[in-house]
């Protein structure tokens, strides 16, 4: 239907530009203002519907003006998403969407499809009857104490009211929860466990630095230790009378199947391929990447290992000895936010001098420590004012190394060896999400920051890496391109893990040998890829899916256009339609 549309729009357009050759400004011409003006009045109302429903949500992006509600997830409030949805779905219908902007187009795609994600999951999906998991107070309480757009006080008494329904919210959850999955009930006790220091430790600290009056303070205190017990009783539940009841023939298996797979995959990442298509690429690409591999190692093995002779070819096997030896050129643990800062000038001037992307000079990019509260995630990450925080910085955080041991810092440091800092550093910062984020923020639209599209994120940033290096970054070292293909194969791998876990049926142990041998990995990053891969569905294969629409768009764009081809132009008119799904951008972009 959708696509249907887009190709009436496109014949239209082509008749109206033969009598008017003089614009190029065809895409807006059908565009009408006043329509575009009601629509906007009818985002905006949306969101704040939205919010009533997720306060929770809304807090945890900077908007806090429902900080002290907490939504009890009972059946009553399902029916409530459900019928969201579908009003909405009727009030959309009154916009002819061929007459938006381009950016009110893309809007109305992404809010549609938002609500009939809304309506797959309150109906079909139902994670919120098997995950005990999605039930966890925690995280808002400590995102709403973090921030800083009120007084500690303040922030205490909202705080205080959102405690009230914290009982009754694990009430309804006990009454909810249906046959859930051995794996999800786990995580279910430890994250809550997990969660009850926000309340026995940072709300505690917190309302001792207040200095609030004596009478207050205890009916906050009493709050607190409410809140902790009914978390403990959850856990304890899940523990002592959901888990032994589960057997392993009758419970839920984690794997969601081929149908739903599909279904969600359409939903969350929003590609013009299915799921399967895209594994199957996954696969393929793999392919190519190891025999790319192979080659390089052929060529530069012996001057790693000279007068090793080698017998019978080359194999994995001599690859992963070389990503071994290679990794050890590595910066000294002391330098590694040093060496992070020093690249990103390195980086700006290269974008600029190879004429691939336009950087806004004002916008610099702040590297700083990563601040303790977010301590033991990723080496590097990039921290974005939210929609509602427009005039704060973007900050790239740096995992310190302070606290480990030699043998841990060496481990991390190879890791992030000499090559594979550049590659983390072009997909996190320049041109990759920090640079998308710049170019995101100059069009502002409430609902691409709330609704934005992960595999076009991810997808970008992982375009950029493949793209710097096509065009000369790191000189073509085969060592740098080893090494880029190594980090490549991680995105591969994991589109085709989610879809062998959770389609296919693969097995852990099948898993761990996969990645360690196809994608050289070390064990525990496979154990912990694994994790996240049999607790969570889709979100894996975003980064290559996002990346293979891109890449096959730009290559598209390449034959089309021919010599009038301009790469910096391509890159910037793409990042103009903001965290749109690559699908639409594409058919706009396709439409010119
Ligand atoms: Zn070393
Ligand atoms: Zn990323």
């Amino acid at each position: 239907m959708k696509y249907l549309a887009f190709l009436l729009v496109a014949a239209i357009l082509f008749c109206c530009s033969c009598g008017n050759e003089s614009t190029n400004q065809n895409v807006n011409q059908s565009a009408d203002s006043n329509m575009d003006q009601s629509f906007d009045k009818y985002k905006e109302a949306l969101i704040e519907n939205f919010w009533l429903l997720y306060p929770g949500q809304a807090s945890g992006l900077g908007y806090h003006k429902h900080d002290s509600v907490l939504v009890i997830p009972d059946e009553v409030f399902h029916k409530k998403e459900i019928d969201f949805a579908n009003q909405n779905l009727d009030s959309l219908k009154k916009f002819d969407s061929v007459k938006l902007s381009s950016t009110n187009k893309t809007d109305f795609y992404i809010m549609e499809n938002a609500l009939i994600s809304l309506l797959f999951n309150a109906k079909e999906f139902r994670e919120y009857e098997w995950n005990p998991a999605a039930y966890n107070v925690g995280g808002t309480f400590a995102e709403i104490l973090q921030s800083k757009h009120a007084s500690n006080p303040d922030k205490l008494r909202s705080l205080y009211l959102r405690m009230a329904n914290i009982p009754a919210y694990y009430a309804a959850a006990k009454k909810i929860i249906k046959n859930p999955t051995a794996e999800h009930t786990d995580l279910g006790i430890r994250q809550n466990r997990g969660g009850l220091d926000v309340f026995n430790v940072m709300l505690m600290d917190s309302l001792k630095k207040s200095g609030m009056g004596a009478h207050e303070s205890q009916m906050i205190e009493a709050r607190i230790h409410e809140s902790a017990k009914a978390i403990e009783d959850y856990a304890f539940w899940l523990e002592k009378e959901v888990k032994p009841s589960l057997k392993p023939e009758t419970a839920r298996n984690f794997r969601i199947g081929k149908d739903l797979y599909e279904k969600k995959f359409r939903h969350d990442i929003v590609s013009r391929f299915t799921a399967e298509e895209i594994y199957n690429k996954a696969l393929q690409r793999k392919d190519e990447i190891q025999a790319d591999m192979l080659k390089i190692t052929a060529e530069i093995f012996t001057k790693y290992f000279p007068g090793v002779r080698v017998a019978g070819g080359f194999t994995k096997e001599h690859t992963k000895i070389l990503i071994d030896e290679i990794s050890k050129k590595h910066v000294h643990r002391d330098s590694f936010q040093v060496a992070i800062e020093k690249q990103i000038p390195e980086l700006t001037k290269f974008i600029s001098d190879k004429n691939l992307l336009y950087m806004d000079p004002s916008k610099p990019l702040v590297v700083r420590k990563e601040p303790a509260y977010m301590a033991g995630v990723a080496g590097a990450s990039i921290s974005s004012p939210g929609p509602y925080d427009k005039e704060g910085n973007t900050y790239y955080n740096v995992g310190s190394l302070a606290g480990y041991t030699a043998e841990g810092a060496e481990s991390y440091l190879r890791e992030y060896n000499h090559y594979i800092l550049q590659v983390l550093n072009i997909h996190e910062a320049i041109p990759g999400h920090y640079a998308q984020l710049v170019y995101s923020n100059q069009s502002p639209s409430p609902v691409k920051s709330i609704f934005g599209n992960g595999a076009m994120i991810e997808g970008w940033a992982v375009y950029t890496e493949r793209m710097m290096l096509e065009n000369g970054y790191g000189n073509n070292e085969p060592e740098m391109w080893l090494m880029y293909n190594k980090w490549h194969l991680r995105a591969v791998c994991n589109t085709i893990i989610d879809y062998s876990i959770q389609v296919l049926g693969m097995k852990k142990e099948e898993v761990i040998k996969f990645l360690e041998e196809d994608a050289f990995q070390q064990k525990q990053e496979a154990e912990n890829k694994w994790r996240r891969a049999a607790l969570t569905q889709v979100q894996l294969t975003s980064y290559f899916t996002g990346y293979t629409e891109i890449y096959e768009l730009r290559e598209e764009l390449k034959s089309k256009k021919g010599d009038k081809f301009n790469l910096k132009e391509f890159h910037e008119k793409f990042l103009s339609y903001g965290s749109a799904p690559v699908q639409y951008i594409r058919e706009l972009m396709l439409e010119e």
